[in-house]
Order: structure tokens, then sequence, then C-alpha cells
């Protein structure tokens, strides 16, 4: 059991129960960035991530499972820093775009592997009206609200727990969003649990209250890159995307409230395809992919969303989800000016696949829609799963 005051507590979970009995052996020990080489056993350990500016405590979560695949999240902005994974020789390597130090991501960064409320996504000149009454948010990207406002989820100090008797090594994040955050109506309960399985699968599974009729679109903002963070670009990345129909989007990227065919334009990701290969054929400017998809079949199933192979390293990702769309975005905006884990971070150095309901979805009554209840549940979960071939 991880005690509130013991800092660095390794927890040996065991392979059947998170119980006292397999408690306390210690995490394995590798390289440099605490990854063991090795096999052994499921492990969560808890370290000390510093202080904010404003004085609130963030711990950092290390996630491992049997095959020595690491996961680590913390509670400023439950945002998952690091993700090792094996390549076809059994090479790992950290696979997402993320810092060293809490005072890096506190200095600002683009959403580098956050969790992002309350509200991902656009929401048209921020603005929308529920229920009689129009609702103003920060306008914080062109005319448009982006990824919950100013002071988003992705920059809040969650709760912490680890979950027993999960079926992996899992921890679950909680905030509670105040009635009128960032212009949101009603007391948001938010939760997002991270599970690490033994079939190198990262879960995410949210969860979400509230009191009053409020929009809710949660999502991860990893940006990934199969050859590991910092080793070049994301274009030879081969991306198949289950996705049909796109939601066209004007010049600010916000949903014209149509759904469009694939079929002729370089969005088409049907079939494998190097991301690379069409990126001079999108339009718009920086350069690259950022869209929405309509994930084929029905929201609310766990299915396919996409899959990603990196043919120099034999990495594979496949991501599933609950969610109606998921938004493609190529790390267009990376200008080389941040620096992470594993070098510098430059434009198309990592892709994100944002599992989520359609971008301004508050603002189209024909997109599945965001309204969360009094009474109801919001649930999503995506996994990434990974493996070589
Ligand atoms: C958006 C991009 C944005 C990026 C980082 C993505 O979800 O679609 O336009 O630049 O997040 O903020």
């Amino acid at each position: 059991m991880v005690r509130r005051n013991m800092l660095a507590v390794a927890v040996a979970l065991g392979a059947v129960a998170f119980g006292a009995a397999s408690c306390c052996k210690k995490a394995p020990q590798g390289d440099a960035r605490g990854v063991s080489e090795g096999k052994g056993a499921m492990s969560i350990q808890k370290s000390d991530f510093g202080t904010t500016k404003d004085g609130q405590k963030v711990e950092l979560y290390t996630l491992t499972n049997k095959n020595g695949v690491v996961a680590k999240v913390m509670t400023y902005g439950a945002i998952l820093t690091e993700l090792h994974v094996p390549d076809k020789q059994g090479k790992k390597a950290n696979v997402v775009l993320g810092f060293d130090t809490l005072k890096r991501y506190e200095e600002g960064h683009p959403y580098f592997g956050a969790t992002i409320g309350r509200v991902t996504n656009r929401i048209g000149k921020g603005k929308f009206t529920l229920d009689g009454k129009t609702y103003e948010l920060a306008v914080n990207n062109g005319p448009n609200a982006l990824h919950g406002g100013l002071v988003g989820f992705d920059k809040k100090v969650w709760k912490a727990e680890e979950v027993k008797g999960a079926a992996g090594a899992a921890v679950r994040f909680t905030y509670r969003s105040p009635d009128g955050e960032e212009g949101y109506p009603g007391t948001l309960e938010a939760a997002v649990t991270y599970t690490l399985t033994d079939k190198d699968e990262l879960k995410l599974d949210y969860k979400a209250t509230t009191d009053k009729a409020t929009p809710v679109n949660l999502t991860n903002h990893s940006y990934f890159n199969l050859k590991g963070a910092g080793n070049g670009d994301i274009l030879g990345h081969v991306l198949t995307v289950n996705a049909d129909k796109y939601t066209p989007a004007d010049d600010t990227l916000l949903p014209t409230g149509d759904l469009a065919p694939v079929k002729g334009t370089p969005f088409d990701f049907t079939t494998p395809t190097a991301i690379g290969a069409r990126v001079a054929q999108v339009p718009g400017e920086p350069r690259g992919y950022d869209l929405n998809y309509v994930v084929n079949g029905k929201a609310g199933e766990l299915r396919p969303c996409a899959k990603v192979t990196e043919p120099t390293s034999g990495r594979v990702m496949e991501v599933s989800t609950t969610e109606p769309g998921v938004q493609f975005y190529t790390g267009n905006f990376l200008k080389g000016e941040e620096t992470g884990i594993g070098g510098v971070y430059k434009q198309h150095y990592g892709f994100c696949l944002e599992a989520q309901h359609y971008p301004d979805s508050a603002n189209q009554p024909k997109f599945p829609s965001t309204i969360l209840k009094p009474g109801q549940t919001y649930t999503q979960t995506t996994v990434y799963r990974f493996g070589v071939e």
C-alpha cells in the first residue's frame, strides 16, 4: 500500500491481487530513467515530483507491468510523462513527449501527455447556449475556446489513489471542477484511471458527474513518437485510421457541422499509409494534419480507432475507443522551442490521437451530444496497445 507520507515507496502488486501480502517489493530498477530491461512483477511506485508555484505537492506514479513496460503519470494535469515500450529487439524507449521537471511543465507546453477538460478541442467563439442560457468562455485559440480554457484540467493538481484489484497496475486521478470554473456550469467530479496491463496496454477510463447540465469532453493529449521522443519526426510512421468520414472545418479548425468522406482526400488513412506521404497536400499553415475523424462503428462501444507502425523500430500502437471521434494532430506547431526528455522537439516530432466527441459539439445539434446532466455519468474508455511487427 502506498502511504501518503512516504515517498518513493515501491509496491509490488502481485499477479493476482493488490493485497498487503505482496506489498513493498521495490519496483525494478534499470537505466537512468528507472526503467528495467528485464521482466518482473507488476508494480506501482509513488514519488515526489515537486511542488507547484502555488505550493501544491505533486506526485509521480510509476506503473510497471510484468514485461517491464513503464508508464509514468503525475497528479499535475493527470499527465502521462513517460511511456517506455520495447522495439522488435526488445530495446525500450520512451515513446511520449514530456519533461523531467514539474517546473518545465508549469512554464507552459502544448498539452504534452495531459488530461484535457472540461471540454477538449474547440468551442466556436468561446460561447454556447444551454437550457436558454448563454455561457462565455475564454477565447484562447484564434476566435475560439480551446482545451478547457486558460487554466484547464491539464494545469490542475489532481488527487490520486491506487486502484486495488484492477486488471493491471492502476492509478485513479480525481478532480472536482467548481461551478463556474472557466465559465462552465455545474460542479463536475471528474476522474481518469490509468491502467497498465500485462498485455502492454495503457487503458484510460474516464468518468464524470455534475450537479448542473454542462458540456463534458475529456481526452488525453499525448504526443507519440514510436522511434522514441526526440528521435526525429513521425512522418515515416504508418497510420491506419478506422474512419470513412471526418468533420470538415473552417480555417480556424471549427467544424462546419457536416460529415464528409475521406475518400479521395489526403485525410484517407483507411489503408496503412505513411503520415508524411501526402502531408504536402494538406491545406493550411503550418503544414500537417489537425482534424477530427468520425470513428467507424458504434460510439459507446470499445472498437478499433487507429493503428500506427514505425518501420525502423518495429513498434506498433493500436488505439481503441468508445468515443465517436478522434483528433489526429501531427505536432504542426512544435517549433523546436521545447527541449524535453530525449532532446529537442521540432515540428512533426510527435503525433496525437485524441479520442473525443467532435469539436464544437456544444454548438452543433447534429453531432453526438456532449451535454452531461445531473444524475447521469459520463464515461469514456480509450486503450493504447503496444507491440511489435
Ligand atoms: C489541436 C491543435 C493544437 C494542439 C495543441 C490539438 O488538439 O487540434 O490545433 O495546436 O492540440 O494545442
